[in-house]
């Protein structure tokens, strides 16, 4: 979506002038390259070698030093886990800012190190600790489209880290930036690289416009059977995304009592299982919190937070989602961050984030992930509807400094979705091109 200051600032006329311009962000699209140019893979930690020799295996050429590499790199994959003492740290810098240097526009900074969380020696998380610090950092100088991303493994977990590693490399990810993923040491099997999502049945709420209808087209793309679920009054709109990704609609409100059984029985009954739900529907009511009337704050906390537990009982219930299904959740940087005017949708979303990661753990033994997603500013409706100013501070304060687009959520959902991304649940992965609120 382009509003009127936009279609100014980047008017052949304002290039001229030397008005800064966003970089065009590198988007998946199926069959596209992992990424443009060679990969340079060190740091002598436990899961380069695995990393090289997948990345040979997808046809991805590899490199281990910059001068090596004669040209640009793609990307840089660093991987520090087994450092145990600050000291070590300087191989980052050492292996990292040549690399950083040569690397082309929309190109991945991937750091890869050990989760803190598991380990107990005071000095090894003292060092793991400080790798999100310092990606962090390398995420806010990279300019150009160029994203800088922390996964940290525990364990030997080679599958998670390759399913993580192939994400932020590849233009899924291009909204992403800053982020720190944690994987265990759960196993995939192979997937399918251009439809990973085949033979799965999928939900997405509120998918009759906005980033939801994007969820549903990004699942479809990927080859899941998809039900379209909004409000009966968003009917026409619904029906037209259930057409266009040749799956089903259901109108509901998801606040209703029986929204979660009603979801299930459609699945199960038109499409054979249900496998991925994702809880998009969202609303804002938005009013300084001396001014929050009851209605305002009752109807946010229904719609964004008490409905997705209700809907989760029957979705996890008897005859529900099916063993090694996924949740996403869309929360929001408000959650994170908190936001003026927003004590209602902050509070929802911050509540979805509690949610997941409480979730996660319950069903883990199901093989089930419980993941959230919170976008930053995503160029939709609902941000249209902003103050120009506030819309225009929202938009460019991040550091790939522009708004994302609904694809840019859907494919973080997407990859969560993937059977491939069982090493990654209880979490929450911002799509907020390294915003700076709740940075
Ligand atoms: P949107 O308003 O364009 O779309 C929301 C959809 O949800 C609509 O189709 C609406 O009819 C549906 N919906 C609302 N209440 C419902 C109910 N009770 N039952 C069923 N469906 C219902 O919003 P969007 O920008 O696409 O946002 C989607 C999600 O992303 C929301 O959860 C929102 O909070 C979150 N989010 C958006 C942004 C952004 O920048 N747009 C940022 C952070 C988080």
């Amino acid at each position: 979506m382009s509003d009127l200051f936009t279609k100014l600032v980047t008017s052949p006329v304002a290039r001229k002038v030397g008005v800064p311009q966003p970089t065009r962000l590198r988007r998946y699209e199926p069959g596209l390259p992992l990424c443009e140019g060679p990969v340079l893979v060190a740091g002598g930690g436990r899961f380069a070698d695995g990393i090289a020799s997948w990345l040979a295996s997808v046809g991805v050429a590899t490199v281990s030093t910059a001068a090596d590499a004669g040209e640009k790199v793609g990307a840089v994959v660093l991987d520090l886990s087994t450092a145990v003492d600050p000291v070590e740290l300087d191989r980052l810098r050492l292996l990292g800012a040549p690399a950083v240097k040569a690397l082309r526009r929309n190109g991945r900074v991937v750091v890869i190190g050990t989760d803190p969380q598991s380990l107990t020696d005071v000095a090894e998380v003292t060092t793991q600790r400080a790798l999100e610090g310092a990606v962090r950092s390398i995420g806010k100088e990279l300019r150009t489209g160029a994203t800088a991303n922390l996964v940290l493994a525990q364990g030997d977990a080679h599958d998670g880290v390759r399913s993580a590693v192939e994400f932020f490399l590849s233009g899924r990810s291009a909204y992403v930036d800053g982020q720190v993923v944690r994987v265990d040491e759960a196993t995939s099997g192979e997937t399918d690289a251009l439809r990973p999502l085949a033979g799965k049945v999928a939900v997405v709420t509120g998918a009759a416009r906005g980033i939801g209808a994007e969820i549903a087209r990004v699942l479809a793309r990927d080859g899941a059977t998809v039900v379209a679920v909004d409000i009966p009054g968003a009917g026409d709109a619904l029906a037209a995304v259930a057409n266009e990704v040749k799956g089903t609609a259901l109108q509901l409100d998801v606040t209703d009592d029986e929204a979660g059984r009603r979801i299930v029985e459609h699945a199960t009954s038109r499409h054979g299982s249900l496998d991925i739900v994702v809880h998009n529907a969202g609303i804002t009511r938005d009013k300084l919190f001396v001014n929050m009337d009851e209605d305002r704050w009752r109807t946010v906390l229904e719609v964004n937070l008490r409905s997705i537990l209700r809907m989760n009982e029957a979705i996890l219930g008897d005859g529900g989602l099916a063993d090694g299904g996924r949740i996403v959740c869309v929360a929001s940087i408000a959650g994170i961050a908190g936001n003026r005017g927003q004590t209602n949708y902050g509070a929802s979303k911050a509540g979805v984030i509690g949610l997941v990661s409480a979730l996660s753990r319950q069903v883990a033994d199901r093989g089930i992930t419980v993941n959230a997603v919170a976008p930053g500013f995503i160029e939709t409706e609902m941000t249209a509807r902003i103050p120009f100013a506030t819309r225009e501070i929202g938009r460019r304060m991040n550091s790939l400094e522009q708004g994302g687009h609904p694809k840019d959520v859907a494919e973080t959902i997407a990859w969560l979705a993937q059977p491939g991304t069982a090493a990654v649940t209880g979490q929450v992965v911002r799509v907020c091109g390294q915003s700076l609120l709740g940075a």
